[in-house]
């Protein structure tokens, strides 16, 4: 049976409510940056929240220089993981279709530039003439289609085994304890700090707190007395049967329409299926919902929705479309993360709203928390995977933003 800390023990140095892949890898990342005492609660178990549903990408994001950063430091950290801890990654590339609309072959975009270097970069890619696309990837219709461009070091993880890692790498400092199935239920303060948190298990009396509970950021914050610009929104995700189609494994790829007006992508699956995500990149209309009620299940149209638009482009005679299940996306007005002291509890932070890029973005937003809560500095050092000197600014994603009108846009200036 677990023992848990008396009265008198029931104290740490930071608490993280949370334990998703945000809260677990700053555990890891606080913990080997101090030699604080730290304690991680999570409601359920670690990666039962939005971690546990997610595409798993790592991935690029081209949506300016705090994403196109953040990705660096998410690709160099897996690549770490897979030669320091035999950490598995999946790398079936990401392959871009051109169309009779676009230019073929495209020229070198301005992200390639600045932050692609090396064989190994993410930025890495093989640009295919029609018939080798068409050879490699024998399901694309051929109409319409101009070329390609395949990014071989892009691929997927599994989210159970990256959380389930950091947690016991966190653990093994020897300054960690992480509680599952120990929802915090209240918070109490006295003037502007945070004193206790009060679990399930006990009363913890703790010096920093950070929030990184993804779509439940905004119901934290109010257990606290706090307000937080997040808003949790429901996504889809539905599966095809493409091992009947004799399909193996495929590349992260999308078709040149959406579904129901949203965005879809598409990735191979261990196993021969087929994953579709929708996705869209700020709050939106009409996805808003309760992350502790959303309906796991998919609209009942929504399979046959996105198998209608893809039959357009591909040909998989054989494979079926099913549901697949539903997730939460803590989505944020700008697309834009919080990673910030609470604009009025000075003991509070609060690193959420990963949107749809969580996976891929998490080492670097985890440096950025350590930075914060531990040095109260809103720089991280980029020079390890920029190969010079070099430094993100992440002062922009403060949580005052929202009602000062400081908001971000996706644009690389
Ligand atoms: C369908 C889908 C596909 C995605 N695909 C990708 C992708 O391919 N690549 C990518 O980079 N990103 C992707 N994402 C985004 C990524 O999965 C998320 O950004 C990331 O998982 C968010 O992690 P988190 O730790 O912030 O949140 P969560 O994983 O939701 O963690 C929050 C945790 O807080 C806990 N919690 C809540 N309230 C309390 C409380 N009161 N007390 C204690 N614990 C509490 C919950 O149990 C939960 O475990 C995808 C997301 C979705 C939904």
């Amino acid at each position: 049976m677990t023992s848990y800390p008396t009265n008198t023990q029931r104290t740490a140095d930071i608490a993280i409510i949370g334990g998703g892949i945000i809260g677990m890898s700053c555990a890891y990342e606080l913990a080997r940056q101090s030699n604080l005492r730290i304690v991680l609660f999570d409601k359920q178990n670690p990666a039962s929240g939005t971690t546990g549903g997610t595409g798993g990408l790592i991935c690029l994001h081209d949506m300016g220089e705090i994403y196109a950063s953040l990705t660096l430091k998410g690709y160099a950290r897996i690549q770490e993981l897979r030669r320091d801890h035999n950490f598995g990654y999946t790398p079936w590339g990401a392959l871009s279709v051109f169309y009779t609309a676009s230019r073929f072959p495209p020229a070198p975009t301005a992200y390639e530039k600045r932050f692609g270097h090396g064989e190994k970069s993410i930025y890495q890619h093989e640009l295919l003439e029609t018939s080798e696309l068409l050879r490699r990837y024998p399901w694309i219709k051929p109409e319409g289609v101009q070329g390609g461009a395949i990014y071989p070091n892009q691929g997927f993880i599994d989210p159970y085994e990256l959380v389930e890692l950091y947690e016991r790498l966190a653990i093994e400092t020897g300054r960690v304890q992480v509680h599952h199935n120990t929802p915090v239920l209240q918070i109490r303060n006295e003037g502007d700090q945070i004193k206790t948190l009060v679990t399930r298990r006990g009363a913890w009396q703790v010096g920093k707190v950070l929030n990184a509970g993804g779509p439940w950021g905004a119901k934290i914050a109010a257990l606290a007395g706090s307000e937080l610009a997040l808003t949790p929104q429901r996504i889809q995700v539905c599966v095809a049967t493409a091992f009947d189609d004799g399909l193996e494994s495929a590349p992260l790829t999308s078709v040149p329409a959406s579904v129901n007006d949203e965005g879809v992508w598409c990735r191979g699956e261990l196993g021969g299926t087929l994953l579709f995500g929708q996705h869209h990149h700020t709050t939106k209309e009409g996805y808003t919902v309760d992350p502790d009620y959303v309906n796991r299940v998919n609209d009942p149209d929504y399979p046959q929705a996105v198998e209608a638009v893809h039959r357009r482009f591909w040909h998989l005679p054989k494979s079926v479309f099913l549901n697949g299940w539903c997730c939460v996306y803590g989505t944020t007005e700008d697309g834009f993360p919080i990673i910030s002291r609470d604009t009025h509890l000075q003991n509070f932070y609060h690193t959420v709203g990963m949107n749809g890029h969580g996976m891929t973005c998490h080492a670097g937003v985890a440096q950025a928390t350590a930075a914060l809560m531990l040095h109260d500095r809103t720089t991280i050092d980029m020079s390890d995977v920029m190969g010079k000197p070099a430094e993100l600014d992440f002062s922009v994603l403060n949580a005052g933003r929202f009602v000062e009108g400081k908001l971000l846009n996706f644009e690389l200036l």
